[in-house]
């Protein structure tokens, strides 16, 4: 028998883990019995441990590793790396919005269902005042400088819905279950909730000032430099732990997901075209479009290199976010990848809080869907509309579970449809939300590559000079 590496036999526990994961899930699930809140939180319980693990990394990994990296760089290179990462991102993110467009306007699966949409939403007339692409803009440009540094570290700021009928409020997911007439008694709010995620956005450009100073400050910046060098080499020892506990944890998220899950059957149906359509555009970009710039723009097989990503895809697939997937993302990328870590630790957690390719192709696929439901046929200029704000919204989308479907009301807005209506996407949005979030990390890990290769000669001209400085020490 071959002789499998610890890093062959811990994939194959991963994905091993998966399929006890689903097994489980299904062996639990009894149609008949549903599960209490708490029994469902014992189920989990081994994987909230791990994603609590994963988060716990992230604060020390992302400082340790954007000030480290940046500040081994002349202000040249980062600046070369910050310009290309941003062009590549925009750039890949509009593919994604555009393929979404062309796929649901083809496909037209809002034409597939016969429901009456009033029947599902109640009143689809009501035009509530909720956050605008605006709102969503400011929002994000106010994350990017969080006032307080401490709190960043544990909480961050996003405009969120509720509903409310002037004395109650319940979440989205409450009102999913109401029937119509219960639900027009409620009206949405928006509202400024106090997320329990990180800012991670306003950690990383803190960090990345941070970074950029003790680059230029010199001699004094180097006790810093160090104390971050050494965070950053104990918090690499500590995700290597965390790993070898992935499979487990990765095991009991699936199970508990299968065992909670509300019988999708007739949803499911209803959502059939709407399901295809997205699934069917990530898959393209997946597997085509990505792979394809990979062979291009960073001249680099990338099946091996999916390879090498395996387990933090696997993790975003059962986490559903790709902040707490990052810590894995950078130690694939560095050591089954071999990426440079100078690039690698700045363009992943940028990427991870304002990449996210299938979280825009979603939004896309969903606004014009919904539209389709309520024959509402856009015009040109409404489709347009409907990329820029799917891509501003994917951008303002937290790396948190189903944070895609919040945004996704601003794109709603901008074409002038009621909110509510994205009630009729919401029995499955727990399961494209994962596959999303796979194909936003997907999309990330391949940036650092075609990034890597696309600032080469400036990177090599940097270790060239640092050598230099450092013979002449
Ligand atoms: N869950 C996604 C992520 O973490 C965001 C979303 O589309 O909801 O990347």
């Amino acid at each position: 028998m071959a002789k499998l590496s610890k890093e062959n036999l811990l994939l194959l526990f991963t994905v091993l883990g998966v399929v006890i994961g689903i097994g489980l899930g299904y062996s639990l699930r009894d149609p008949s019995t549903v599960w209490s809140k708490r029994h469902l939180s014992y189920l989990r319980f081994p994987g909230d441990l791990f994603v609590q693990m994963l988060k716990m990394l992230i604060l020390p990994m992302i400082m340790s590793s954007i000030i480290t990296s940046l500040a081994s760089l002349d202000s040249g290179t980062a600046g070369r790396l910050g310009i290309v990462s941003m062009t590549y991102y925009t750039l890949t993110t509009f593919s994604a919005v555009f393929l979404g467009i062309v796929l649901v306007t083809l496909i037209k699966p809002g034409k597939w269902t016969t429901t009456n949409v009033e029947d599902l939403v109640g009143n689809v007339k009501t035009t509530p005042c909720v956050a605008t692409a605006v709102d969503t803009i400011i929002d994000l440009m106010k994350s990017c400088f969080p006032e307080n540094l401490i709190e960043a570290t544990f909480r961050s700021q996003k405009v969120c819905l509720k509903f409310f009928n002037g004395t109650q409020e319940i979440p989205p997911e409450v009102a999913m279950t109401m029937s119509p007439e219960q639900r027009s008694k409620f009206t949405e709010v928006p509202e400024k909730i106090v997320s329990d995620g990180m800012n991670i956005l306003g950690l990383v450009v803190f960090s990345v000032a941070l970074g950029i100073v003790i680059g230029i400050i010199g001699e004094d910046g180097k006790p810093m430099k160090n104390f971050f060098k050494s965070l950053e080499a104990c918090s690499m020892k500590l995700i290597g732990w965390v790993i070898m506990y992935s499979p487990v944890g990765i095991t009991f998220l699936i199970a508990a997901q299968i065992v909670g899950m509300k019988d999708p059957g007739q949803e499911l149906h209803r959502l059939m075209g709407y399901v295809i359509t997205v699934i069917l555009g990530l898959l393209i970009h997946a597997f085509v479009i990505i792979p394809l710039l990979c062979v291009v723009l960073a001249r680099r097989n990338p099946i091996k290199f999916v390879g090498g990503m395996a387990q933090a895809l696997l993790t975003a697939l059962a986490t559903s976010s790709s902040s707490a997937t990052l810590p894995l993302s950078i130690k694939c990328c560095e050591e089954n990848n071999k990426v440079d870590p100078r690039v690698t630790r700045f363009v992943l957690p940028l990427g991870a809080t304002i990449n996210m390719d299938g979280t825009a192709l979603y939004e896309a696929v969903a606004a014009i869907y919904i539209s389709q439901c309520v024959g509402n046929d856009l015009s040109i200029g409404e489709v347009i509309l409907v990329s820029l704000t799917a891509t501003l919204a994917s951008i303002g989308a937290a790396g948190i579970p189903q944070a895609g479907i919040v945004t996704m009301i601003m794109v709603l807005i901008a074409i002038g449809l009621p909110t509510n209506l994205f009630i009729l996407i919401f029995p499955v949005d727990f399961m494209l939300d994962r596959l999303r979030t796979t194909v936003n990390v997907h999309g990330d890990s391949i940036a650092t590559a075609v990034i890597e290769r696309l600032c080469e000669d400036q990177l090599q001209k940097d270790t060239h000079t640092k050598h230099l400085e450092e013979s002449d020490e």
